[in-house]
């Protein structure tokens, strides 16, 4: 085997959740070449992870064919001779590419109607039962090769970041005078909705307790643009003499990766951010709401789930059906800060 291509989810939560399988398939082929297709905004995670060596990145408009895109980029994808592709997303379009490109060994879900676009598959889990997302992309890697696939026990996702990405983060934020050892990263944004953000005003009290127990602190607020007016609205709450930067919007995923590799703690809600921290192994604390810790929990030793588990939850509602959110109210600031006090670095 010398040549693997993996087309990558597209959610960057679940992009970090295949890293393990890339591991196995190193481990299992240490002299392959493991290269990744993923759009854009996935990308960095995969440059994130160094069992692999090429990251390809697909531009395509979001819910478009660009059937003659897809076509050219499958040219240039057949050049490359890949024995095996494994195709994560379930959607049909997903397994166009590596259909197009001849490659022999097409594995995935069955997913969406792709009988022949994909030649080697295992049955869509049940909504009910379905296993951590770990084990379901684990699990496609045993129909390769199930003597040499990985039995290690609840593998969990490593990501590592390069010394010239450290490098570029310290320049560019060296005018905020950016000390990573008294750095507190908090992610306030979750794509799903409301029900996954921890409010604003704790997050602005949190910034003031911690930057009064230890005046070096700095606090930066990392998210996409989406999450920039909320971060502002913090920044607001916040004492005029905390030092906390609203850097939402204005990092690369690339750097946010770096930046949370390197700072002192991660504060976050149920999001992509908080599993990249796990994968870093950098101390955190992660805030549930509406969802339930069991079946995406942040996978690292060095994390510490608050979850009330109230009886109405997990409702997994984008907004309040009781209107009162009580699941993230009710997570006090005080509760967030005395678990930071207790993280191992
Ligand atoms: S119903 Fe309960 S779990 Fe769902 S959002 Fe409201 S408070 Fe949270």
């Amino acid at each position: 085997m010398n040549g693997i291509l993996i087309v990558a989810p597209n959610w960057i939560g679940d992009a970090v959740m295949t890293q393990p399988l890339l591991a196995s398939l190193k481990q299992q082929f240490p002299e392959a070449n493991i290269d990744v297709l993923a759009s854009t905004w996935v990308a960095p995670i995969y440059r994130a992870c160094p069992e692999v060596s090429e990251v390809i990145e697909a531009k395509f408009e979001h819910k478009q064919l660009q059937w003659g895109l897809r076509k050219q980029l499958a040219k240039e994808l057949s050049a490359k001779k890949y024995q095996v592709c494994f195709v994560l997303p379930n959607s049909f379009k997903s397994a166009l590419i590596p259909w197009l490109a001849n490659i022999p060994l097409r594995i995935g879900y069955r997913g969406e109607l792709r009988f022949g676009l994909i030649n080697l598959s295992l049955d869509n889990p049940s909504k009910i039962n379905r296993p951590p997302m770990v084990e379901h992309y684990l699990a496609l890697s045993k129909l390769l090769n199930s003597e040499l696939a990985t039995t290690a026990d609840n593998p969990s996702p490593k990501l590592c970041i390069s010394a010239t990405a450290k490098l570029s983060v310290l320049n560019k934020f060296n005018d905020v005078n950016f000390d990573p050892t008294n750095t507190y990263v908090m992610c306030p944004g979750a794509e799903y909705g409301p029900t996954k953000r921890w409010p604003i005003s704790h997050f602005a009290e949190l910034a003031n307790k911690l930057v009064t127990l230890n005046p070096d602190a700095q606090i930066i607020l990392l998210g996409g643009k989406a999450d920039h007016e909320l971060a502002e609205e913090i920044c607001a709450k916040a004492h005029k003499d905390s030092k906390i930067h609203n850097w939402c919007g204005n990092t690369t995923l690339d750097e946010a990766i770096a930046l949370i590799g390197m700072c002192k703690a991660v504060i976050s809600n149920d999001s992509g951010l908080m599993h990249i921290a796990a994968a870093l192994q950098t101390p955190q604390v992660a805030i549930f709401g509406s969802s339930d810790p069991a079946h995406t929990p942040p996978l690292s030793n060095k994390a510490k789930v608050l979850w009330l588990n109230l009886p109405c939850s997990p409702c997994h509602k984008k907004v309040c059906p009781l209107g009162h959110l009580n699941c993230l109210n009710d997570i006090l600031p005080d509760q967030v800060f005395t678990t930071l006090k207790t993280l191992q670095s």
